[in-house]
């Protein structure tokens, strides 16, 4: 009789219940009882059970898969360094079929599989459990459909957003959700990205009209569809917005797209006092000027940005940067409505960037403020919040945030999506337990702050393994055990991304 035989013969429908498992040579030795009748067997460990799949899995998919050491590293974390850990193996996905290959043997061997866009993800997301798959999506970047008469397309979940903006320059059609990084859709409909255009054009959450998802167990389903509404039935689109990899791969989404504006112009605003230059954006907000967008740093990440993007006419100070857009004379009402709010509130005048080469050059000075703000020590390490809270309470928070800052010691510049009432502070630490320690108590004071005035301790990054000590005090047992009951439902073996997300929920039971 072979060493798993007795194993094989209980079927995981008949299991009642798992007592005890510890690894023990190489195996993981199970208390089971069955039917009342208590017996103990061995089954695979996790290495070994990752060694069978994979082995299944070469002669179906051959080179897509690696074992490469730097292709392993390079999926062993995301941006966050910290929590990195070598995946098992790397799978290159090609096509929904693909991924569903790797489910159904993943499922049904129980072995941890982890989705990898393009790894820019910020709170330990990507990093894999141990004997883990990590499944890369970035060679899914075609475009399904076009359909530019209805202002939407279906694309794979590999495409970045930048490649997709440039392949339908031509149809005079756009999608806005913009994060710094050069992300993939199917990340950012995993992580709910959002970015500097959210204001005006809303995050993932409202710019997607529907998916094809792989369910834990290899099933493919098709949620949502192509209509701008439907009241039927459950929104298992926004389901899957934001759920991390927890709850099923992301292999094809229907985008909304959105009509070139007709005129942009962007422009800079410095103030000598950080509250001033927040009292603005919000007063834009709270006005219903219909802003493009509406971007703050202050005077340490600017000092930072003028330095790293070699920006020239500008003085280390706080700064509001604007972008308007719309038919002319509409776009013309927007910057004579905002330039008086600023200048009400001591702004020291207008700067235009005029040629689009100007504000290319001005917008990815403001997506690179996180590579500028690492360039202030390049040896230290930074850690970001993503506090998010309604708009009329952000200069309250902003101003208790500065205070925290200025406390600790710490050189932490802030920089956000203020027209959302959305901003980061990019703590800067050194490598050490105690630095760390520092950084992380900060983090935690700007939380708090966050959550006391109704916000929350993530607008745009996720959760991770980063944010996931707030998410009780954020959400509370209630909704939280709602999570569980459907992450046990939808994935019952706890095999998708497990540890992330759901604090204290299903661990990977190896
Ligand atoms: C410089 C910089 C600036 C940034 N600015 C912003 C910003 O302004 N706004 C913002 O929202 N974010 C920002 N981010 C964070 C990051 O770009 C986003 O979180 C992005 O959405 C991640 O996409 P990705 O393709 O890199 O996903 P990854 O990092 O590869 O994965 C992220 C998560 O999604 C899961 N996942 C990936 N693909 C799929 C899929 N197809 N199906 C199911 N799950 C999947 C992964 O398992 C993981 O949990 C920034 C990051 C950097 C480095």
């Amino acid at each position: 009789m072979g060493r798993f035989s007795y194993l094989r013969s209980v079927s995981a429908q008949h299991i009642d219940c798992l007592s005890s498992y510890r690894n023990y040579n190489n195996f993981t030795k199970l208390n089971i009882f069955h039917f009342g009748y208590s017996m103990t067997v061995l089954s695979p460990s996790a290495e070994e059970r990752l060694h069978t799949v994979l082995s299944r899995l070469e002669t179906l998919l051959g080179s897509r898969i690696s074992r490469a050491p730097s292709v392993l590293e390079e999926h062993s974390h995301g941006e966050a360094m910290e929590s990195a850990r070598l995946p098992g193996a790397v799978i290159f996905a090609e096509s929904t079929d693909d991924v569903s290959t790797v489910l159904k043997e993943c499922h049904a061997s129980r072995v941890p599989l982890v989705a990898f866009g393009a790894g820019t993800s910020v709170e330990g997301h990507v990093t894999p459990p141990e004997h883990a798959i990590s499944l890369d999506l970035s060679r899914m970047t075609g475009i399904v459909e076009m359909n530019p008469e209805d202002l939407d397309c279906r694309v794979q979940a590999g495409l970045t957003r930048q490649a997709l903006n440039t392949q339908i320059r031509d149809t005079g059609l756009f999608f806005p959700v913009d994060p710094g990084g050069e992300a993939t859709l199917g990340g950012m409909c995993a992580t709910r990205a959002s970015g500097t255009a959210a204001v005006r054009y809303g995050t993932m959450k409202e710019n997607v009209l529907g998916l094809t998802v792989v369910l834990a167990t290899g099933e493919v389903i098709r949620t949502g569809g192509r209509v701008r509404k439907s009241s039927t039935g459950y929104d298992l689109t926004s389901l899957f917005i934001g759920s991390e990899g927890t709850l099923g791969i992301i292999t094809e989404i229907q985008l909304k797209l959105h009509g070139r504006p007709d005129t942009l112009s962007a422009a800079v605003c410095q103030f000598e006092s950080l509250n001033d230059a927040v009292q603005t954006a919000m007063e834009i907000i709270q006005c219903g000027i219909p802003i493009n967008r509406v971007e703050l740093m202050d005077s340490v990440q600017m000092d930072a940005s003028i330095r790293y993007s070699k920006l020239t006419g500008y003085r280390p100070l706080t700064t509001l940067f604007f972008e308007f857009a719309g038919a002319p004379a509409a776009v013309q009402e927007q910057v004579t409505a905002t330039q008086e709010i600023a200048l009400a509130n001591n702004g020291l005048g207008f700067a235009w960037a005029e040629s689009a080469e100007d504000r290319a050059r001005l917008w990815k000075a403001r997506h690179d403020a996180y590579w500028a703000a690492k360039a202030i020590d390049p040896t230290a390490r930074v850690i970001s919040t993503d506090c998010i809270v309604p708009i009329s309470r952000l200069g309250e928070l902003i101003a208790g945030v500065s205070s925290d800052i200025a406390a600790s010691g710490l050189r932490a510049p802030l920089l956000g999506h203020v027209g959302d009432g959305n901003f980061h502070t990019l703590i800067i630490t050194e490598h050490s337990p105690e630095g760390y320690a520092q950084a992380l108590d900060l983090d935690r004071k700007i939380v708090g702050r966050a959550l006391a005035l109704g916000g929350s301790c993530s607008g745009e990054h996720g959760v991770g393994l980063g944010k996931l000590e707030f998410l009780a005090q954020e959400h509370g047992e209630g909704s939280l055990g709602v999570m569980r009951a459907l992450k046990n439902t939808m994935d019952p073996h706890h095999i998708l991304n497990p540890g992330k997300l759901l604090p204290n929920g299903p661990v990977y039971r190896g």
